[in-house]
């Protein structure tokens, strides 16, 4: 007898030397960089917090609202940190105690085929990801938010929408990707092509699916009254020759006291959606204001721009993804006794994250720059001679109520923000030569 470890291979994790190939190495050092710049850029961030309030927002933010407003970027800061250090932890052990090949061997113990085989694996790792996350989620909302004055979601509300986000994930995500399996699985080597052209199809029907079917599940809709604030919307747009099907309000208020509007729908079928949050708190004329900004966004085309931009990226990743389909050794990193095509496509995405994250931090400045341009379009068509005001005072009131941090480091705003602080947005506003008038503008 024997009792000297095997040859090849670690002690408890037989497999491990062969397999601390360049793909677990390069993995490995990924998550923890990532994790990295995360901690260091939440530590400049919480020390760029400055207890003097910008003089922008005198009058606007009371002196302990302020300092209410940078204890709720601490708090979240930490909660952040927190669920990001176990979600580290909790990837590298399942990694390297060779979880995927045990999920792998349950969804190959049932006996099906590939495509359902791969749909059982994804949902077992979905499952295991998301019960990780659902305490995260309970503290966000019915502690953090709850303590800073913005939840207003019931438990029922948050079991249901809980049950529903998994069954949409289930109706929509589950036919994607059992579409995306069986073209990888059966369709030879243009598959990828295929794959982007099922999944371009399928973010083209959800978008149209959102208004009408997806989004009433979580919230109800009613057409805006008639008013004073309907008459200025429905004038607003008429001057711009902009086609709105309608003009909605939203319950927000069933989950949170924070404020929003959004646009939804293509063309014709395009509607304005206001939470009835926002329309307590902002009055009709920079309601107005919020509303050109929008329609900035629309006249300004980034909304096309940007879809293009997101169905290209989803083309690149399609193909990198095709290039490493049963690659040997990302399997061997992961530990896992058969190859398989689903596998690849989880593994990939821990190849992919360093790209993901490059092109988010260009999608990010290109959206930062958009909002700019929106907001210069609404100071220059909102008319009546008003230039940013309206604006301006719109952006203070909702930073206020939303406890905005008004002071975030540069290299967190370069890195996660897709919207310019608010203090710069608003020193570009000022810089805006005003309209004339006629309210016309250059
Ligand atoms: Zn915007």
């Amino acid at each position: 007898m024997c009792i000297a470890p095997p040859k090849h291979g670690h002690f408890f994790f037989p497999w491990i030397n062969e397999a601390m190939n360049g793909y677990l190495l390069f993995i490995l050092s990924i998550l923890l960089l990532d994790y990295l710049i995360e901690l260091i850029v939440a530590l400049l961030n919480l020390r760029s917090l400055n207890p003097a309030l910008p003089a922008e927002f005198a009058g606007v933010f009371e002196s302990d609202q302020y300092a209410r407003s940078q204890e709720y970027t601490r708090a979240n800061t930490r909660f952040g940190l927190i669920q990001s250090t176990v979600s580290l932890v909790a990837t590298l052990a399942f990694i390297l105690a060779g979880g995927f090949n045990l999920v792998d061997g349950v969804a190959r113990g049932l006996g099906f085929g590939p495509i359902p085989t791969g749909l059982l694996f994804t949902g077992l790792l979905a499952l295991l990801a998301g019960t990780l996350n659902l305490p995260f989620s309970v503290y966000q909302t019915f502690v953090i938010e709850q303590r800073f004055g913005f939840n207003t979601t019931t438990v029922a509300t948050f079991l249901l929408d809980t049950l529903k986000a998994i069954l949409l994930a289930v109706l929509l995500g589950g036919p994607l990707l059992a579409a995306i399996l069986w073209f990888f699985e059966f369709s030879g080597p243009w598959a990828w092509l295929y794959c982007w052209g099922a999944a371009v199809a399928f973010i083209l029907v959800v978008q149209f699916l959102a208004p009408v079917v997806i989004m009433p599940l979580f919230n109800k809709f009613s057409p805006l009254a008639d008013g004073e604030l309907k008459e200025a919307i429905t004038g607003y747009a008429a001057a711009q020759r902009f086609a709105l099907q309608g003009i909605y309000t939203m319950d927000g208020s069933k989950r949170s006291t924070r404020a929003n509007a959004f646009f939804t729908g293509f063309g014709r079928f395009r509607r304005i959606v206001f939470f009835d949050t926002l329309m307590e708190k902002l009055t009709t004329s920079e309601i107005v204001a919020v509303l050109a900004h929008e329609m900035g966004h629309y006249k300004l085309k980034h909304i096309p721009v940007t879809m293009v931009l997101s169905i290209l990226q989803m083309g690149l990743l399609f193909f990198i993804l095709s290039l490493f389909l049963g690659n040997q050794g990302l399997f061997a990193a992961f530990g896992m006794d058969q190859l398989s095509i689903y596998a690849s496509l989880v593994f990939f995405g821990f190849l992919y994250a360093p790209i993901s994250t490059l092109l988010a931090i260009g999608f990010n400045a290109f959206s930062r720059r958009n909002e700019y341009q929106a907001d210069r379009f609404a100071t220059h068509t909102n008319g009546a001679g008003a230039g940013g005001e309206a604006l301006i005072s719109g952006l203070k009131k909702l930073s206020v109520s939303n406890l905005s941090n008004l002071t975030p480091h540069p290299l967190h705003v370069f890195l996660n923000y897709s919207h310019p602080p608010v203090l710069a947005r608003i020193e570009a506003l000022r810089r805006l030569p005003q309209p004339d008038a006629n309210g016309t503008g250059p």
